[in-house]
Parts: C-alpha cells; sequence; structure tokens
C-alpha cells in the first residue's frame, strides 16, 4: 500500500467534507495514521472512519481529529503564533497528540487505561513527535499537578464539562469537548472570557466513545 499517495487522497477528501486550514490539511498529511491502528486495519487507516484500538476504544475519525483541531488553532488572538501549552483527555493511541504536537509548544495527554497510554509513547515515539507529556491518569480531575492550558481538547464525551478543565484553561484560552451520552453529542466549545465567564458555542453533532471515571491497568 502506498501510504503517502493514501495520504494525499485522505487530505482531498477531508477538504471536500469542510476542512479549509492548510495547515490542517498539511498536519494530516505528514502524520502516518497506519502507525496508530492495529496491523488489522493497516489497509483501513486511511479511510475517514474511526477503528478499534482494543480495550472498546477506538482511534478517531480524522475528519473529526482535523474540525477539532482547526476550531482549536483559529481565530483568537493567538491564532499567529503557536499554542503554548495544550491538555488532551483520552490520549488513546495517540494519533490526536501527534497532529496537536504540531499546533503547540507542549502536549499534555492524560489517559485511564495505562496500556493505551503505554502504546501512544511508544507510536509516538516511532514517528518522530518529541514535544508531548502522557500520563496515565483520570481526564475528569484535570492535570494532575497545578498548571494552566492554552486550550483543552477532550476525545471522549461526558455530560457535563467537568469544573476542574474549566479551571485550568487560560483567560483567553478554548475547550473542545464532546458532550452528550451514547446516542446523541455535540461539539461544544468554550472560550473563557474572564476567570469565571465561558462563552459557549454548540458546533457539530458527533459519536465519541464515553469519558469514564476512575483509571485502569488493563
Ligand atoms: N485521542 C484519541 C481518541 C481516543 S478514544 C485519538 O487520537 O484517536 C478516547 C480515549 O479516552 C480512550 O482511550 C479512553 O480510554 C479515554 N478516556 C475515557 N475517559 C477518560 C478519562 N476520564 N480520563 C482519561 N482518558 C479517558
Amino acid at each position: 500500500m502506498n501510504f503517502e499517495f493514501a495520504r494525499k487522497e485522505l487530505t482531498k477528501e477531508l477538504s471536500q467534507k469542510g476542512i479549509k486550514d492548510p495547515r490542517v490539511l498539511e498536519a494530516i498529511y505528514q502524520i502516518p495514521r497506519h502507525e496508530f491502528v492495529d496491523a488489522t486495519f493497516t489497509s483501513r487507516s486511511y479511510q475517514d472512519m474511526s477503528l478499534p484500538i482494543g480495550h472498546q476504544q477506538t482511534i478517531s475519525q480524522p475528519f473529526v481529529v482535523a474540525k477539532m483541531t482547526e476550531f482549536l488553532i483559529q481565530g483568537n488572538i493567538l491564532d499567529q503564533k503557536p499554542l503554548g501549552a495544550v491538555l488532551e483527555i483520552g490520549t488513546g493511541c495517540g494519533y490526536q497528540t501527534a497532529i496537536l504536537a504540531r499546533f503547540c509548544r507542549k502536549v499534555f495527554s492524560l489517559e485511564r487505561i495505562e496500556a493505551l497510554s503505554l502504546r501512544a509513547d511508544n507510536n509516538l515515539k516511532k514517528v518522530g513527535v518529541d514535544n508531548y507529556q502522557l500520563r496515565w491518569s483520570d481526564g475528569t480531575l484535570g492535570w494532575p499537578t497545578p498548571k494552566k492550558f492554552d486550550a483543552i481538547i477532550c476525545t471522549a464525551a461526558i455530560s457535563q464539562i467537568p469544573k476542574k478543565l474549566k479551571t485550568q484553561l487560560e483567560v483567553h484560552g478554548k475547550l473542545i469537548c464532546p458532550v452528550g451520552d451514547g446516542k446523541k453529542q455535540y461539539l461544544l466549545l468554550l472560550e473563557k472570557k474572564s476567570k469565571d465567564e465561558f462563552h459557549e458555542t454548540i458546533l457539530d453533532s458527533v459519536l465519541f466513545v464515553p469519558m469514564l471515571e476512575g483509571k485502569v491497568s488493563e
């Protein structure tokens, strides 16, 4: 399989589906998604679909990864310079982490399943990403040590955005999170206007695995 050709085709498909930012399309073109999926699914790596990664979890659909990244990097005062620290909840296999790493100084990513966190670490090393820090921890509690982030992205759905995440967001920062249950979810974009003031925008409807509490070593 010619992965580079397949990636080029995928970027064209995402562009037709509405991804406009050339930087995001370039990131999709540069990051080898096939390195993040299980060998069984290699041939489907560049189809625009989510795929199983074991532990009843999935690698997100490329369109959704691209869309969420686009929302985080566009249209704010940070637009012209790369973001500083970005927090991701739900590392999974590390694909979204690798995409985000191109747009910020460092990605901090939390995963509740130890085996996935370890696998993501291997995957990220394999593709040459080094500006990240992974932790095996429950993301609903936020980053375990006091820290503020320019942007926060959740890649698992929850009924309500955890308060701790809102606190750990810098003023003028953006948080994007799928909100809802197993049947109906939409992306919620929060922009922090001041310490206690948030502007909410409801974006596309989506379908993510649920955000669960507690950490497990499967
Ligand atoms: N970011 C991934 C998507 C992984 S799927 C990608 O690039 O494809 C969502 C992940 O969120 C799963 O691995 C799941 O275990 C994890 N997750 C669910 N609840 C969590 C929580 N409370 N804290 C941290 N990770 C969580």
